[in-house]
């Protein structure tokens, strides 16, 4: 049993209670109990001890979109490369890299990421890959270093025919296989979904093939009408939007993440409410492609399922918080827009959508519900309580604030330090790695497919 206590706890339960000197009890990967300190000290004497010291304690974050394999590009330069659009960020950075990408810097990017997720007090994420340089295992390999770190995970492969057929029928293999490994486990820790990466490098054949091998249950994870090329592409050569086209072939539902969603109009808007597909919001990684802004309040307003990611720019789901809220007021030019979408995403929707994978209740502190725990070193000026929380986490915090992360009832990160990982090595590994990589990057890949299959146009 571990008892973190001492800090003012955020339950996110019904009532959305405020526990000022409040501890938390794990048992196993658990939440068993929640009171205030001094009585949760005298019932639980013999439980491990995690002093808070008066900082904030709160649900573990959750991510909804995020790319591990993307770690490798912080500071990489590719000779040649200034995009001016899109599709030149796509083609001259991101499937440069993953066309490069094998197995090993797939193990080590994702080892880097998830240390960093527990960092930022992510305990749960929700990852969509690619390294066609290395497709078959890959998933496996993520997996393997998530469980290093401790990390809760829903993985996928982005298949595309960007690379020619023979890569998107391995990515798919590659789904098909993690799929059945993660549907024969036991513990909640492990989901999977088919990944797709967007309509324009998906033909009808390969979209087909996908959700047949998916078979029925079996939820979508694809980038949707995120830059403008993907919308136009899809009414050029498919003569509707790329909702409909979803909807046609099965991809949409309860259980299938549609990212971004920016360039749609009303009628996908419904569409996307009435299959009641989850709709993930990027903001950062929106800004920093230029591809404007999803319509998240129209979205909001119609009950869609929201949720909010970082589409692989940071680990910092409360930056990530922010960065929607700022996003949406300057879309909207509206001060009054942003604040509780995007506090309803990151606070609300990412529990509630997560839990269309996860059967253990995810981002809430209660008995009962996972035992993914966060204490934040943050010591208010002004007057916290039940009323107020948001403002205080979006104003007040970052993922730099956390100082302890516990996931599924083991505490993964103590007073800043990660537990029983040799972190300066594990970096030093991931160094030489990415240096490697880049190095295969400017050297064209190591894919037989170093000349993308896929034309833009
Ligand atoms: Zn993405």
């Amino acid at each position: 049993m571990i008892l973190i206590g001492n800090g003012t706890v955020i339950t996110r339960n019904q009532d959305g209670r405020v526990i000022p000197q409040g501890a938390v009890v794990s048992d196993g990967a658990l939440i068993c109990d929640i009171g205030d300190t001094a009585s949760m000290k005298k019932k639980y004497r013999d439980a491990e001890w995690v002093d808070a010291k008066g900082g904030v304690i709160m649900p573990g974050l959750i991510n909804l979109h995020d790319h591990a394999y993307s770690a490798f590009a912080r500071g990489m330069s590719i000779d040649g490369y200034v995009p001016k659009d899109f599709c030149g960020i796509l083609e001259g950075m991101w499937w440069k890299m993953d066309r490069a990408i094998n197995s090993r810097d797939t193990y080590y990017s994702g080892l880097v990421t998830w240390m960093e997720c527990i960092r930022n007090g992510v305990t749960t994420v929700f990852d969509h890959h690619a390294s066609y340089g290395e497709v078959g295992g890959s998933l496996f390999e993520l997996s393997r270093a998530a469980d290093l770190v401790g990390l809760r995970t829903c993985l996928c492969y982005e298949v595309s025919d960007r690379d020619g057929k023979e890569k998107a029928k391995a990515a798919i293999r590659e789904n098909a296989e993690y799929l059945k490994y993660t549907g024969q486990q036991k513990e909640d820790f492990r989901c999977a979904m088919m990944g797709m990466h967007a309509s324009f490098t998906l033909s009808d054949q390969t979209l087909s093939a996908c959700l047949e091998a998916a078979g029925d249950g079996c939820g979508c994870h694809i980038h949707v009408a995120e830059g403008l090329y993907d919308a136009r592409h899809c009414r050029k050569n498919y003569g509707k939007s790329i909702v409909s086209r979803l909807q046609e072939f099965g991809v949409l539902g309860e259980k299938t993440i549609a990212a971004h969603c920016i360039h749609i109009d009303p009628e996908d808007e419904a569409r996307l409410k009435e299959t009641d597909t989850m709709v993930v919001h990027n903001p950062q990684s929106n800004m920093g492609n230029a591809v404007g802004c999803a319509d998240i309040p129209g979205l909001a307003g119609l009950g869609t399922a929201l949720g909010i990611g970082t589409d692989g720019y940071t680990q910092d789901m409360l930056e990530s918080g922010k960065a929607s809220q700022l996003l949406i007021k300057h879309n909207t030019e509206n001060p009054a827009e942003g604040w509780g979408e995007a506090t309803n995403m990151l606070f609300a929707g990412n529990r509630v959508l997560a839990g269309r994978y996860f059967k253990t209740p995810l981002g809430v502190l209660q008995p009962g519900a996972a035992a993914d725990v966060i204490v934040l070193d943050y010591h208010p000026y002004t007057p916290l309580n039940e009323n107020n929380t948001e403002g205080h986490l979006l104003f007040g915090t970052n993922g730099h604030s956390v100082v302890t992360t516990m996931a599924a009832g083991k505490i993964r990160m103590r007073d800043r330090i990660l537990v029983d990982l040799d972190e300066e090595k594990l970096l030093a590994e991931a160094r030489s790695q990415a240096q490697d990589l880049w190095r295969r990057v400017n050297a064209g890949g190591i894919s037989p497919f170093a000349e993308s299959k896929f034309k833009m146009g």
